[in-house]
């Protein structure tokens, strides 16, 4: 398939780009665009024919159902009906890094949702992607514009790099600026419940009811035979070619540990990455790929970063990557659930 790839500067000035795109998603096709989290790939969320394009393109697994996108916060033909705290968090947070699971309308078609009666919705914070959803006249589906299993993209280049040839349209705009995946809080539930910590945080969400938790289940190894709240979960996510080990303990120790590793795997041949902060990149055995991938005094440029870094150590062939863990607060929370994902749980505590 050829894919047409066009790059948009300011939305008002290439707002022919845009039509375009959405001619294509109106037409049933699929096509890769910005948001504040992470690319998506979206089609016609009311489309069944063109929803089971994207599962084509990833080589997504059909039963991990698909965020729909809006434009606007009037979503009453999506769902059933809008819990109230469903209605102050959209008020508070959209456009935003939420999604909100609540009881779909049968207008949804199955394919979407992967058979649920519910259906995650948001409305994403990107002034292209807005105008997208708003000029095709529907709804979007879409989940990261990655190849299933690999760590989402944050820029077109990614993109680029795992749909051309397999997606009609792929839209360039800014690096996207949160960097991790939306949070996903289920309302259907009392109290409502975090299935992914994103860029909106427990704390934030607790202000709004202070009974949100996040489910116990999520920041653990799930095991692929059982059928956890957010399906998406128990697969295989954001890991590079590369195995990724997490070292976790206090600065000294850490050092010392991650450097006396690398020594070890070069002199068995291997070729090894670090994952780190700023403040600490001179500490580490220039032997190895030390990528920085922020300050750790600032969450937001470590979220930023993170899925960018996992795939440029793959760019380095490296063999193996040793990761520091980051605190889990705030959006440390979120950054933490990925990264533990990437390494498939290898976590050595010191
Ligand atoms: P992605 O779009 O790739 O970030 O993935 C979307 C994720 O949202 C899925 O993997 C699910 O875990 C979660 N999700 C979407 N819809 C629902 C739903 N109706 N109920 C629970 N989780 C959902
Ligand atoms: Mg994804």
């Amino acid at each position: 398939m050829d894919t047409k790839i066009a790059r948009v500067e300011d939305v008002q000035e290439n707002i022919h780009i845009i039509l375009e795109a959405a001619e294509t998603i109106k037409n049933g096709g699929i096509v890769a665009f910005p948001t504040e989290t992470v690319y998506g790939l979206g089609a016609d969320a009311l489309n069944p024919k063109a929803v089971e394009k994207i599962f084509k393109a990833k080589g997504r697994p059909q039963d991990n159902p698909l965020i729909v996108h809006v434009f606007d916060k009037k979503i009453d033909e999506l769902v059933e009906s809008i819990p109230e705290i469903g209605k102050k968090l959209i008020d508070a947070f959209w456009p935003g890094p939420i999604t909100l699971i609540m009881k779909k309308k049968p207008v949804i078609p199955d394919i979407t949702s992967a058979s649920l009666d519910t259906i995650g919705i948001r409305m994403p914070d990107n002034d292209i992607a807005l105008k997208l959803i708003e000029l095709s006249g529907t709804p979007i589906a879409a989940p990261s514009a990655n190849i299933s299993g690999k760590p989402s993209p944050t820029d077109i280049e990614r993109c680029i790099e795992d749909l051309s040839g397999k997606v009609d349209f792929i839209i360039g705009g800014s690096k996207s600026n949160v960097g991790v995946e939306s949070t996903i809080l289920d309302i259907t539930v009392d109290p409502p419940c975090i299935l992914r910590p994103g860029g909106i945080t427990l704390e934030m969400l607790r202000e709004y009811d202070e009974r949100i938790y996040i489910d116990p289940s999520i920041m653990e190894k799930s095991d692929l035979n059982s059928r956890p709240k957010a399906p998406g979960m128990k697969y295989k996510h954001y890991a590079p070619k590369a195995k990724v080990k997490i070292i976790k303990g206090n600065r000294e120790k850490t050092i010392e540990k991650i450097n006396d590793l690398v020594q070890n795997y070069i002199e068995n041949g291997l070729k090894v990455g670090i994952m780190t902060c700023r403040e600490r990149v001179k500490c580490y055995n220039n032997n190895a790929e030390i990528i920085s991938i922020g300050s750790e005094n600032n969450m937001q440029e470590i979220a930023r970063n993170l899925f960018e870094a996992l795939r440029s150590f793959d760019d380095r062939n490296v063999d193996i990557i040793l990761s520091e863990a980051f605190i889990e607060k705030g959006v440390g929370i979120a950054i933490m659930n990925r990264l533990k994902k990437a390494a498939a749980y290898d976590i050595l505590e010191l």
